[in-house]
C-alpha cells in the first residue's frame, strides 16, 4: 500500500543550498519523487497551507517567511510515506532533532526548519490540492 505526501524544502533550505541533500535522503531511502516544482509562494497558497495555525502567535511570521523566497515542493510517494518522510525531517525545534536527521543536522531555529512534511492522510490530501492541483 503507497501514499503520498507534500515535502517543501522551505525558502531556508532553498538559501542554504540544501536541496540537493534533501532530495537525496528521500531517494537513498527508496521513496519515489512524483512531482516537483520550484516556486515563490503567493500570500494566499502560505495562509491556506498553513491554516490550522492561523491563531497562533507565529502565524505572521511564518507567512513572511514561507513567501520569502522561491522554495522547493515536492509530492513524494512510498509505503507510509507520510510517517517515513516526517522521520528524515525529524522533530520540529531543531535543537531537539536528532542529529541524522535533516532539521537535526542543518537547523538550529524552529521558525526556519528546512522542511514541511504532511502530518496525515487528511493534510497529505488537502495540501497537494493546494500546491498540485494538476495531479492525478
Ligand atoms: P511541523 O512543521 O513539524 O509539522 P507544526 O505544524 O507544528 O510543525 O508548525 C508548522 C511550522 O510552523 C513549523 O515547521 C515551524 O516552521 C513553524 N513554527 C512552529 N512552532 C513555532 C514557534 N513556536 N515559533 C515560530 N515558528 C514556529
Ligand atoms: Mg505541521
Amino acid at each position: 500500500m503507497s501514499e503520498r505526501t507534500l515535502v517543501l524544502v522551505k525558502p531556508d533550505g532553498v538559501r542554504r543550498g540544501v536541496v540537493g541533500d534533501v532530495i537525496s535522503r528521500i531517494e537513498r531511502k527508496g521513496l519515489k519523487i512524483v512531482a516537483l516544482d520550484l516556486r515563490t509562494l503567493p500570500r494566499e497558497t502560505a495562509e491556506a497551507h498553513y491554516e490550522e495555525h492561523a491563531s497562533k502567535p507565529f502565524f505572521g511570521e511564518l507567512v513572511e517567511f514561507i513567501t520569502g523566497g522561491p522554495l522547493v515542493a515536492m509530492v513524494v510517494e512510498g509505503p507510509r510515506a507520510i510517517e517515513a518522510f516526517r522521520a528524515l525531517a525529524g522533530a520540529t525545534d531543531p535543537v531537539s532533532a536528532a542529529p541524522g536527521t535533516i532539521r537535526g543536522d542543518h537547523a538550529l531555529e524552529i521558525g526556519e526548519n528546512i522542511v514541511h512534511g504532511s502530518d496525515s492522510t487528511y493534510s497529505a490530501d488537502r495540501e497537494i490540492k493546494l500546491f498540485f492541483p494538476d495531479l492525478g
